[in-house]
Formats: structure tokens, sequence, C-alpha cells
């Protein structure tokens, strides 16, 4: 049962790059750029911060051909965006029509093919060769006319921090590509009278190209009851080998037949979400239809394997968690739901604890969970089987999605996760103890303020500057929490962005 990823190989995916010029230098100089061009994105190819394929086109020296090649990006399934850099000087008017028609996202490199100075050879040949520096400026006033969003990334090939900051373009533009008719199922509504959870999920799919639809949790119930008892042998053995399973769980054990259920539960969800090509759903435990129990495992594992989740109808974090797992494709970590739920309020040394009922994603840990089984206070069914982890310490981000009326606002905290100074033997579900920056108190601060939910997902994979490439191509605000964070510059921000976007602003 492996190898049911719905993440995909960001080396499968082509992002173009495009190199301007103009005819006026001549055949020999555009050779020359052609040449350097490819030493470019040689280079570039070398750092595996970049994860996907670099695809030279040939120079563009008009705008012909600058539609054209804009064009096939556009409708090539394959190509994820697009890096254009101005070798020479390239007159950015003929970049207007196929600009205005660009509808994937784009990064504007800003470099040149020498690295340094050769001050003893160095010739009006040269310079005209080597003049990136006037031509990326001729076009980054084209851009900004235009009001083209891009991210502009600046140095030399050779530098490791140019690659991270393509490759965390790169990992933002699979993940808008994979938010592109992307499909949520949700298995019934919202929990009763929350208010966060809810949402335009109309605008959504304008936004994020994400279309969001509620099922009938009896057709899943169905499909649980129609599992063969054969396909349950396998996945109960899958569990055995990948687990530690508590006694009362195993195949001798006294509620095996919990265990063979959750896992008809997790069968039953997969072939639901592959047949109609969902990568996401959420649930809700006051509306479980003839479920025995409320899905925790098969959540679990599930989001393991990139699916988007959300608890509680929430769609919303359910379609972040999906994004973010994609965004870490390859990388170590993964991506979950998590909730803030309680705290360690010690003057200086504060806390936040995260979990869930059930449903946290075990990519959160390199340790082996343990397999229980416990009763759960809320939704009527019979004990649920979930995974017992903690996360491993380190860097991670939560990201939370509200909808302020006219718009959805994105929020995000850089946060560290810890190990607990104690055991935690009364907590059986998957959690994660993290500080967050730039301290507990300027961050709930500034979360409140910011109208964020307690909802998120938290990635140990990507950091936060995935997430900001993320909402430019999006052109959804971003409230970024990080280390240099400060209360009264987060506030004023929430209000620019609310005077010119609309919607309620905080003071
Ligand atoms: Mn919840």
């Amino acid at each position: 049962m492996q190898g049911n990823t719905v993440v995909p190989v960001l080396s499968d995916l082509e992002v173009w790059f495009l190199v301007g010029s103009q005819g006026l230098y001549g055949e020999e100089t555009l050779r020359q750029v052609a040449e350097q061009s490819r030493q470019v994105v040689g280079m570039l190819a070398q750092h595996s911060d970049i994860p996907v394929r670099l695809v030279l086109k040939p120079t563009l020296t008009d705008s012909d051909a600058i539609v054209a090649t804009l064009g096939a990006a556009n409708a090539d399934p394959a190509v994820i965006g697009v890096i254009t850099w101005m070798h020479t000087f390239s007159p950015a008017k003929m970049w207007i029509r196929g600009l205005s028609a660009l509808r994937k996202p784009l990064l504007h490199f800003h470099t040149q093919a020498n690295r340094d100075l050769p001050y003893g050879e160095l010739d009006f040949d040269f310079m005209n060769l080597n003049q990136s520096a006037h031509g990326d400026r001729e076009y980054g006033y084209i851009l900004s006319r235009l009001g083209v969003r891009r991210k502009s990334v600046v140095g030399h090939a050779s530098d490791p921090r140019v690659a991270r900051e393509i490759g965390s373009w790169c990992r933002a533009a699979a993940a808008w590509h994979a938010a592109q008719g992307m499909r949520v199922a949700r298995f019934g509504d919202n929990m009763r009278y929350v208010a966060v959870t809810e949402g335009d999920k109309t605008e959504a799919e304008a936004v994020f190209g994400v279309s969001v639809n509620t099922w009938p949790v009896n057709e899943l119930a169905e499909l649980v009851d129609q599992v063969s008892d054969a396909a349950v042998d396998d996945l109960v053995a899958e569990y055995d080998d990948s687990y530690d399973v508590v006694p009362e769980l195993r195949a001798d054990g006294d509620r095996r037949d919990a265990l063979r259920y959750a896992a008809r539960e997790e069968i039953a969800l997969r072939e639901f979400l592959v047949s109609g090509g969902f990568t996401a759903f959420t649930d809700t435990f006051e509306d479980l239809g003839a479920l025995r129990q409320l899905p925790g495992l098969a959540v679990q594992r599930l989001m393991a394997d990139g699916y988007g989740f959300g608890a509680e109808g929430d769609w919303k974090t359910a379609v972040l968690v999906h994004l973010a797992a994609v965004m870490g494709s390859g990388l170590p970590g993964g991506a979950s739901l998590m909730e803030d739920y309680t705290y360690h309020l010690e003057p200086g040394r504060e806390l936040i604890l995260g979990a869930h009922m059930l449903e946290v994603s075990p990519s959160l840990t390199t340790a082996k969970p343990t397999l229980e089984i416990h009763p759960l206070g809320i939704g009527g069914r019979e004990d649920p089987c979930r995974l017992v982890f903690t996360a491993d310490p380190g860097p991670a981000v939560v990201v939370a999605m509200s909808d302020v009326r006219n718009r959805f606002r994105l929020i995000a905290n850089a946060v560290e996760n810890v190990t607990p100074v104690e055991d935690l033997p009364n907590l059986p579900v998957g959690r994660a103890i993290w500080r967050p920056k730039p301290d507990f108190v300027t961050s709930a601060t500034c979360w409140l303020a910011a109208g964020a939910a307690h909802h998120t997902v938290m990635t140990n994979a990507v950091g936060m500057e995935v997430f900001v490439d993320f909402a430019r191509m999006a052109d959804v605000e971003l409230a970024v929490i990080d280390e240099g964070t400060q209360v009264v510059s987060f506030e004023q921000s929430l209000n620019v962005v609310a005077a010119y976007r609309g919607g309620p602003a905080p003071m």
C-alpha cells in the first residue's frame, strides 16, 4: 500500500529559462549570449536546492517571439513558471504583449555571466556583452509599470543563496500549479456554530483554482462496508511492520477488530479520493453517518501521503495542508493539520502545545509512532485508533487562512519545535510543542490582531520564504510573524493592506 503519494515529483516539472536581448548587436554577440545563458543555467542546475528541471529557450530578441514563447509556457501543463533574465539590453516595450498575457508565475533573475570584473581585459566589447545591470533595470521598470507580480532574485548563479531563493520560488510555483484544478471533498459541513472554519468556497476557486464540494458521509460508509477482508489483512500487516502497535491491537490482541475497522476506513477513503481525483478532504465528528470510528489513523496516514485534511469541515486548512506537502516534495519533514491547544505560560519561556483529537500527520516525526486505541470524549462513536508521537525538534512554520469577508488572508508564524522536557503519558495523540517567533507574547498578540485561526498547517519541510512566494503568486495577503516582527508595525501593516484590498482593519 506504499507509493500512494499525491505529491508530485518536482523534477518532473519544468521552469522555462528565458533570456532577453536584441538584434542590434549582431550574430556573434547573440551566439555569445546563448553560450553564456547555457553556462548560467548549467550553474543553477548544479544546486540541489533547485528541485525542478530548468529548460533554456532560444534567446528572445523581438516582441512576436516573446508572445509566442510566453503563450507556449501558458499552454504547457508541465511548465510551472518562467524565469527571465535580460542578458544584454532588451528594450522593454517588446515584452509588453507577452507579459500582459502571461498566466504563470514569474521570477526575474538579475544576474550576469561573469562574477568578477576582469579589470585588465575590460573593454567596451565586454561592456556591451555584459550589461544586464541596465538591461534588467529597463525590464524591471516595465514589470512594475504593468503591475506584473514576480520575485526578483539578485546575484551570481554560483551563489548558494541565489539557488535557495530560486528553489523556494520553484516550490511555491509547484504548489500554485497543484492548486489549479485541485479538488477538495467535504464529508459533512463545518462544525456547528464555529466561525473561523467557514469561508467562501466560490471565491476559493476564483482565487486559488481550488474546487470545494460536499458528499454525504454515508457514501464513504458504504465503501467502508464493501472493503474485502483480504485488503484489510494486507493493510493491518503493514501497520504491524510500520508502527509500535500496542498489545491490545496486535494480531492476538482483544481489540484487533477495531484496528481492522480503522484499516477499512483507510482503504475506503483512499478509494473515494483516488476515484474522484481529490487531493484534500474534510470530515466532522458531528456528522459521521454510519461510520463506527472517527477516522484517525486513516487521516494521519493520508496526510503523510500528501493529502490535505481539515477537521470539523475546515476545507481552508485542508487546502493549505496539501499545498504545503507539495512545497516540501522530496525534503525531510512533512505537513500536517495542527491546532493551537494549550500553553506553558512561564514568563519568558512560554510554549504552545499543538495537537488535535486524532488527526496529526506522522510526517512531522522521524521516530516510529506508536499505534494505540483510546476513548474519544466527543462524537459518540467507538474508540478510534491513532498514531501517537511528538513532532521532531527544529524549525517549522504554521500557516492559517481566514476569510475576512471580502477576501482571504494568510497568516504565518515561524516557530521552533522543541523536545518536551517531560513525558506526556496521558496525551495519546500526535502533538508538537513549539516556541513561536519572535516570542510568545508578540506572536499571540499579532495572531489575534490578524484574526488568524486556531487550525493551521504546520510544516517542518519548508520555511517562510516559500509561503511569501506563494502568496505573491496568488495575490493574497500574507501577514508574517517572524524574528523581526513587532506588534505596532504588524498592526499598521494590516491596516495598510486593508486600505488597498478592502475589508476590516484591526485598529
Ligand atoms: Mn479542531
